[in-house]
């Protein structure tokens, strides 16, 4: 009797171990490679995941190819951070993958509008084109503390798959959220002595940065466009108002506007990019840049 228990033990072990796909990870779709950051550090060895958007592309004109829609039938999960592309392209995506969950980490922030420069006479002069968007501001992952609550929604999706793993990934999420803590202390320390709280930056790409640490960012880019000849003289003129020696653009965006501003105040053009896969290190040294651009305006 008890050898024939055993049997049957082993019988159904053999069919149901295939099943538990115990080595398989999950593959992870995201939106633009800091995210791809945030779900390998909490999803570890049991993720694979890869970010629609790719280096040098920009996520505002950016959509998905039919190869990484192919692949997206196969995935597990899509981690959204509401981009504009991604609610353009949730239907085909359900459509080829209508079983997925799809988190959208933007969900549950008030999105802030994104910063427009006052072009008045221009908008005039172009005419119907150039009508205000006030557009909503989707780069929340430049907030430290935003990405610390992303963590918690990506653990919690992660178990929710893959329940297995669940002390992992809580263990992977405790360590993210440390440093993260740490991140944003160091950012602080950085910015503590900076009198003049403001940058000039071709695309306002770091608008919850700023928020969160006292700093305004003043925009070039017009509707995400080149400004016309008046915004730039306009920005010229603040530029040298408000003492601004360092104009940052980032890879993605052409950086003619900003040589012309930097040309013409005898400043300098630097690259920070809000899309860098390596965030924490990346952070840190937008920091210190913006540091730095004061102390180069500000001799004393
Ligand atoms: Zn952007």
């Amino acid at each position: 009797m008890f050898r024939q228990n055993r049997l049957i033990t082993l019988l159904l072990l053999a069919f149901v171990t295939p099943l538990t796909h115990a080595a398989e990870p999950l593959r992870v779709f995201v939106g633009v490679l800091p995210q791809q950051t945030f779900l390998e550090r909490i999803g570890g060895e049991h993720v694979v995941v890869e970010a629609l958007v790719k280096p040098g592309q920009s996520p505002h004109t950016y959509d998905p190819t039919p190869s990484q829609i192919a692949r997206l039938a196969d995935a597990d999960l899509y981690v959204g951070i509401g981009l504009p592309f991604e609610s353009a392209w949730t239907a085909r995506i359900r459509s080829v993958n209508p079983a997925m969950p799809m988190l959208d980490l933007s969900k549950g922030f008030s999105q802030r509008a994104m910063e427009a420069h006052d072009h008045g006479a221009e908008d005039a002069a172009h005419g119907a084109d150039t009508h205000y968007h006030h557009e909503r501001d989707p780069h929340l992952w430049t907030s430290p503390m935003l990405v610390k609550q992303m963590g918690g929604e990506i653990a919690r999706a992660l178990t929710g798959l893959d329940p297995d793993h669940a002390a992992d990934y809580a263990a992977n999420l405790a360590v993210f959220e440390t440093d993260l803590d740490a991140l944003d202390a160091d950012i602080r320390a950085t910015l503590a002595d900076v009198r003049q709280r403001r940058f000039m930056v071709f695309h306002p790409a770091w608008g919850y940065f700023a928020d969160a640490y006292q700093l305004t960012q003043i925009p070039i880019e017009h509707d995400g466009k080149e400004p016309g000849p008046r915004s730039l003289a306009a920005l010229i003129d603040q530029a040298r108002r408000e003492n601004v020696k360092v104009i940052f653009v980032q890879p993605q965006f052409s950086r003619k506007s900003a040589e012309q501003v930097a040309r013409a105040i005898d400043g300098r053009v630097e690259v920070i990019d809000n899309l860098a896969p390596d965030y924490f290190a990346n952070l840190r040294q937008v920091a210190e840049a913006i540091a730095a651009s004061e102390r180069d305006a500000s001799p004393r």
